[in-house]
């Protein structure tokens, strides 16, 4: 149905521009539902249904939405950590997906991942020099006789002491534990960091720590990062621009500030109410979002959203509106923002979808 409303691809050739780090187009992951019975596809989780951004050199993109979003697939699927289902990543103008395993074992360095848990992502039996150094030895990053020093170089941009070299990761605190995965990603050398989550387990004031590292690490050796975050807070101090995920959809998209500022999507404007200001006079106008996240296997017909909108119209139960540019760089999925022409699409598409609801109901009832 969204077909007829769609404009022309809004990445077209996007890959091509040597400022782009990162294109994704219309990337789709659904996970497949069996039946108990002769394990038969009986149906799809659509995780990620048709995203599409660009991420340019040297900036951060922030992923934000409630769990169960998609945004933590929409990561691991970039970095080839899973199959996806439909759609393209570009990563250098290269299509991470048509490349051989030899040649993406050869891109890796240049791709790296901080996860959420600092606990369970570091190897307990391995002192911290040998986790931080075990990639680049496989990758020959450094010649062996620079090795030492090159990995006390980055221990020493992430904060961490020479002396942790030789000690375990269950002897540091969740913090130091976080920058040592900072600095085993760093020490590739990479070109972009997908941080999932990465200060969700730790105290505010820790948080704020590594905040600020990724911050300093970035503007030091030029770093492009995709932060995925449900700290709306956190998001607004990092990033440059921000995507809202809903229910594997990508609902709006536009610079940090402009987003902050100016929330055009309804599902947006009810996430951005509910950030605490620390203002003990201010007054906070909260918008509760009604009923919960709908379930991915079987989401709404129509805008995904409509079912909890407050803005919902006839045409929302419907039509599913375009991803579109309604200002410089903002993009938004909402009939609100609708031209005359796109209204137009949409209630016919309403009115012949409610014609066929008819007809199939009235042969249910003749069965
Ligand atoms: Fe709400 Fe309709 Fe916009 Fe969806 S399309 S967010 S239901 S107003």
């Amino acid at each position: 149905m969204a077909e007829e409303l769609k404009k022309a691809d809004l990445l077209e050739g996007a890959e091509k521009n040597p400022e782009n780090l990162l294109v994704v187009k219309n990337l789709k992951k659904y996970f497949p539902i069996k039946s108990s019975f002769f394990k038969m596809t009986v149906g799809n989780v659509k995780a990620v249904d048709g995203v599409s951004f660009t991420i340019k050199r040297g900036t951060t993109m922030g992923l934000v939405g409630e769990s169960g979003c998609g945004k933590s697939t929409i990561g691991r699927t970039i970095l080839r950590l899973q199959g996806k289902t439909e759609g393209e990543v570009y990563f250098n103008g290269k299509d991470l997906f048509a490349l051989s395993k030899e040649e993406l074992r050869k891109e890796r360095p240049n791709i790296q991942i901080i996860f959420q848990d600092p606990y369970s992502s570091l190897s307990p039996r391995l002192p911290v020099g040998e986790i931080i150094g075990e990639a680049v030895r496989e990758h020959g990053i450094v010649p062996p006789e620079e090795f030492d020093d090159y990995i006390t170089r980055v221990m020493e941009a992430c904060g961490l002491p020479e002396y942790a070299k030789g000690r375990y990761p269950h002897e540091f605190s969740g913090g130091q534990r976080q920058r040592i995965c900072i600095a085993r990603a760093l020490a590739l050398n990479p070109d972009f960091i997908l941080c999932d989550e990465p200060v969700s387990a730790l105290d505010v004031s820790i948080q704020a720590q590594i905040i600020n590292l990724l911050r300093n690490l970035q503007k030091e050796f030029g770093l492009t990062y995709l932060f995925i975050s449900h700290d709306l807070s956190v998001v607004e101090h990092i990033s440059d621009t921000v995507g809202v995920m809903y229910l594997g959809n990508m609902v709006e998209f536009a610079e940090t500030e402009a987003l902050f500022k100016k929330p055009l999507h309804p599902y947006t404007e009810a996430l951005f109410s509910a950030i605490p200001v620390p203002d003990p006079d201010f007054k906070m106008n909260r918008i509760i979002l009604e009923g919960s996240i709908p379930s991915p296997a079987n989401p709404p017909k129509g805008c995904k959203f409509h079912t909890r909108c407050r803005k919902c119209m006839e045409i929302c139960k419907y039509a599913e509106p375009a991803f579109k540019e309604v200002e410089e760089g903002h993009f938004v999925a909402c009939h609100l923002y609708n031209t005359e022409e796109e209204n137009r699409i949409a209630e016919r598409l309403c009115e012949e979808a409610k014609k066929n609801e008819a007809l199939n109901k009235e042969a249910k009832a003749k069965k």
